[in-house]
């Protein structure tokens, strides 16, 4: 039994019908870039979130950009964000001429160490960008904290993250911006690239959507009021996502259940040194499931010969990344990092996952 990471014709398949019209009503329509199907996933995406604005863009790495450059983020600032995570969140800062700062991950949730924050903040810094990795939210109520008292601004990169909560309230809404990817492994996927911000500030929704669009003023599309970017949603990827939207409740809770399955099954594993740990107060939508296994390479190798597909998340911390050798890190500055991009290994999740999939991963971690 071959075991794919993600099965996304399983999806597909599942609603096959409400797809199929979807597509052929874009098509219709011609309705091919932004149009009514744009907006109409804009208005839901803002009302299901519970925000006044949905901004919509390309993808999930310029909507941080977007964000940070209408934030006015720029030459001589300094952004905060963690060292694990896609490069998506560091170089967009690069992208608007200030320098990314990295700080060290937490023990157990492989997001980044809210007490080892302050340490990193000097009088350039403008902005903290907290990634809720893995579909599990970072500890935001004390990054917040941190963000008030220090007068920085709260971006939330939540491309791994849709529909997560920390104490009841959903992430994406505690800073001052959300953004989220709608890349097609993601919890809620398109067919090709598209993301999107959420915010409850009018000027910056307004700002960014400007931004996004080579800086047209919403009034008079040749009258550019700046300089912008193009970052726009194709039609078919919103009508796509608008199709999807109503099923992300239920394929979050069947990721869950694989994650309850999977700890069940893996309880008690000699190869194992860790099962993922839920913060207290938090939900997981678990965008990906990882452990941290010994010979975590030999154990690659052993799954992928039996034919389970695995992924690693990430393989080099950001700050070790040549894109970073300038900044000269040292892996005695982020220890919990370095040690987990040795030992970390991600199983096959996704919600249309079968128990006889989920016992044979286990079957074969048991195995080696
Ligand atoms: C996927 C991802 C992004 C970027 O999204 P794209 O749509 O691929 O540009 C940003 N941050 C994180 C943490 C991601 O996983």
């Amino acid at each position: 039994m071959k075991i794919p990471f993600v099965d996304l014709h399983a999806q597909y398949l599942s609603i096959k019908e409400d797809i199929d019209q979807a597509i052929a009503t874009v098509i219709a329509e011609s309705a091919y870039i932004r149009g009514r199907f744009v907006a109409e996933f804009e208005k839901k995406y803002a009302e299901t979130y519970g925000v006044k604005h949905c901004v919509s863009c390309a993808d999930g790495t310029s909507a941080i950009y977007i964000v940070l450059k209408m934030l006015g983020i720029g030459p001589g600032d300094e952004v905060i964000t963690t060292a694990n995570t896609w490069i998506a969140s560091s170089e967009t800062v690069t992208q608007c001429g200030a320098r990314p700062v990295f700080v060290d991950v937490e023990e157990d949730f492989y997001n980044i160490d809210a007490d080892k924050i302050v340490a990193k903040i000097t009088p350039r810094t403008k902005a903290i960008i907290a990634v809720h990795l893995l579909g599990q939210p970072a500890q935001i109520d004390k990054i917040k904290a941190i963000c008030d008292v220090h007068n920085l601004l709260l971006i939330e990169d939540c491309a791994q993250a849709h529909f997560a909560t920390y104490n009841g309230q959903r992430v994406g809404t505690f800073g001052v911006a959300g953004t989220f990817s709608f890349y097609p492994g993601k919890n809620l996927g398109a067919y090709g690239d598209a993301g999107a911000i959420i915010t409850n500030d009018d000027e910056l929704a307004k700002r960014c959507k400007i931004f996004a669009s080579h800086g047209a003023s919403p009034v008079n599309k040749h009258d550019h009021v700046m300089e912008g970017i193009n970052s726009r949603m194709d039609g078919l990827q919103a009508a796509i996502l608008l199709a999807k939207l109503p099923h992300i409740g239920d394929w979050t809770q069947k990721r869950q259940a694989v994650a309850k399955r999977y700890n069940e099954l893996l309880q008690g594993n000699p190869h194992i040194l860790s099962l993922p740990v839920v913060r207290e107060n938090a939900s997981h939508v678990y965008h990906v499931y990882s452990v941290r296994v010994k010979n975590r390479d030999k154990m690659q190798a052993h799954l992928n010969a039996n034919g389970v597909a695995t992924s690693i998340h990430y393989p080099t911390p950001l700050p070790f990344l040549q894109a970073y050798r300038y900044q000269e890190n040292e892996p005695a500055d982020f220890p919990i990092a370095w040690r987990n991009h040795k030992e970390m290994l991600s199983l096959p999740i996704f919600p249309e996952m079968t128990d006889e999939q989920i016992q044979r991963v286990a079957q074969v971690l048991s195995e080696a």
